[in-house]
């Protein structure tokens, strides 16, 4: 079979490629050194129990629309669905005074606040509030519309200028760190110790090493859409998209480990396994680290 498209990684950046590329009629094949699909989400069962390996936070994936979240657009796109249960708290933080449900509904968490540091919660009410104006501008971009290169101006301009009018006055906030805004509105060691949590589960850093729009996005769309776990867990996810990648034409196959990209001309033409199969394409897309596709890969 000749193909057009070789992707390298059935991660869930890998397989959304793929998926959307066989959906829009190119012949694509994805290769997994693994002998499951779905990279850092992927599920396993072991004596008859599921585990995720990786993420279990999601919002926005249920039925309800518009969602923001662009794997449910891509998923809409392929013509695939997901069961989600919704639940509140999304779970509980334990500190050294007790434990404490984070609620993703905002009046509930800032009350669970309230009962530690009364003060703390007016502060983080205002700190909320700051990135919830960022959410607000940020929500009217879809992510799935941005790209990565030069084009991204004239698209932006084009297509979004008045919300790009309104995200004018807060240019500096999503810039800036969300250490910048609790320093500004946060007083309380309780609740800036809350904030540096949060923003260590989500980036791996603390307040100060976050950037403001992704901690906004996390707020907002944990207000607005709440919290949902697929049914069948994170494996459910790559399972749609392996259901939909194949639904239209496009191919995958498990434990093809790629040894190499092949390039003739400053080109890619495909790519090398492990095992020593050649398989030609005129365009490979990585799903596998920077790292690993310029060091590795790329030889
Ligand atoms: C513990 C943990 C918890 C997380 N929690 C959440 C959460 O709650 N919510 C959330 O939204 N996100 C969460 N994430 C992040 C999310 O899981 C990842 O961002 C996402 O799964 C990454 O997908 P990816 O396609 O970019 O890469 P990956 O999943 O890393 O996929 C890369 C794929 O490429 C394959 N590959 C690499 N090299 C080759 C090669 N040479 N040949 C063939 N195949 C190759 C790999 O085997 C892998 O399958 C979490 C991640 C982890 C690890």
């Amino acid at each position: 079979m000749n193909f057009e498209v070789i992707v390298i990684g059935s991660g869930i950046g890998g397989l959304t490629a793929a998926a959307l590329l066989a959906r829009y009629n190119q012949r694509v094949l994805v290769c997994e050194s693994h002998a499951i699909a779905g990279g850092a989400a992927h599920s396993f069962t072991r004596r008859g129990f599921t585990f995720d390996s990786g993420p279990s936070f999601y919002c926005g994936l249920g039925k309800q629309r518009p969602s923001l979240n662009p794997l449910r657009q891509v998923l809409d796109v392929l013509g695939e669905s997901l069961e989600v249960v919704s639940y509140d708290p999304l779970g509980h933080y334990h500190f050294p005074e007790g434990s404490f449900p984070v609620y993703c509904d905002a009046q509930r968490y800032r009350e669970a606040v309230a009962k530690i540091t009364p003060q703390g919660a007016k502060e983080l009410a205002q700190f909320e509030q700051r990135l919830l104006s960022v959410y607000n501008c940020l929500k009217d971009i879809p992510t799935i519309a941005l790209r990565a290169d030069w084009r991204l101006i004239p698209l932006l301009l084009t297509n979004y200028l008045p919300t790009l009018i309104k995200m004018l006055p807060q240019l500096g906030v999503i810039q800036g760190s969300v250490g910048r805004i609790m320093d500004e509105e946060v007083r309380d060691p309780w609740v800036r110790r809350l904030i540096d949590l949060e923003c260590f589960l989500l980036s791996g850093l603390k307040a100060q090493g976050t950037v403001a729009p992704e901690v906004a996005f996390m707020l907002g769309e944990r207000t607005r859409a709440g919290v949902e776990y697929p049914i069948g867990g994170s494996g459910a996810i790559v399972a749609a998209l392996v259901r939909g990648l194949q639904n239209w034409g496009g191919e995958l196959q498990l434990n093809a480990h790629v040894e190499q990209i092949l390039v003739a001309g400053g080109q890619a033409v495909g790519v090398r396994l492990h095992n020593g199969e050649v398989i030609k394409a005129p365009v490979v897309i990585s799903n596998a680290t920077l790292w690993d596709t310029y060091t590795k890969l790329l030889r």
